[in-house]
């Protein structure tokens, strides 16, 4: 996605560890507009793809899934970090968090993951893929069907890509950076 290509370009940063900061236009500061075609980017991309609901994983997946709702007119669901005493029917599993390096427990109600269910993922980065894999956990627990996983951007020096599509899942990315070493920045 061009659009998005040159943005990362002009306003993404690098840092150590293999880390791109968007904070200014995805995921701190937002741009609505460049969320917008990113929506009907993904909505083009699984187009004839069976989809009955979107899942995020807050924070900064909402604002993508949210968007792509909209566009298809589907209900956002989005996994919770917290666990909130009064959740019905809770699902959990754990994830490891790539950015703060520590584990942490994440729940859904399965009152909106339901075996009937077919779901398009939509997530800010894709990079080891442990949110991912801990959606696909909760997909499987549900008896949910997983569609398909959509990423703003994807860092294919990481394994999550690799991993995700030997699973056999559909796998999206709209940005693809193959390197972020020496602090620049190569999107494919
Ligand atoms: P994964 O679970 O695939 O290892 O990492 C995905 C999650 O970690 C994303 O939801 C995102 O919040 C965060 N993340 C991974 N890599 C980056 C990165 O390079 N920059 C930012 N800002 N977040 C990242």
């Amino acid at each position: 996605m061009e659009l998005l290509k040159r943005r990362i370009e002009q306003d993404g940063k690098c840092y150590e560890g293999g880390i791109l900061k968007v904070d200014s236009f995805i995921n701190h500061q937002m741009d609505p507009r460049l969320m917008y075609h990113i929506a009907e980017e993904f909505v083009k991309r699984f187009e004839g793809v069976k989809i009955n609901k979107i899942v995020t994983i807050e924070a900064s997946g909402i604002a993508p899934a949210i968007l792509v709702g909209y566009v298809m007119n589907l209900p956002v669901v989005f996994v919770k970090k917290k666990q909130p005493k009064t959740m019905e029917n809770m699902l959990t599993t754990t994830i490891h968090s790539f950015t703060k390096d520590r584990d942490y427990t994440v729940c859904i109600s399965n009152n909106f993951l339901q075996p009937e269910d077919h779901i398009l993922f939509v997530d800010d980065f894709l990079a080891y893929g442990n949110a991912a894999l801990g959606m696909i956990d909760l997909v499987q627990q549900s008896g949910a069907t997983l569609a398909g996983m959509g990423f703003i951007i994807e860092k294919a020096f990481q394994d999550g890509g690799k991993i995700l599509r030997e699973k056999g899942v559909r796998v999206e990315s709209l940005a693809i950076i193959d390197d972020l070493s020496d602090c620049k920045i190569v999107i494919r």
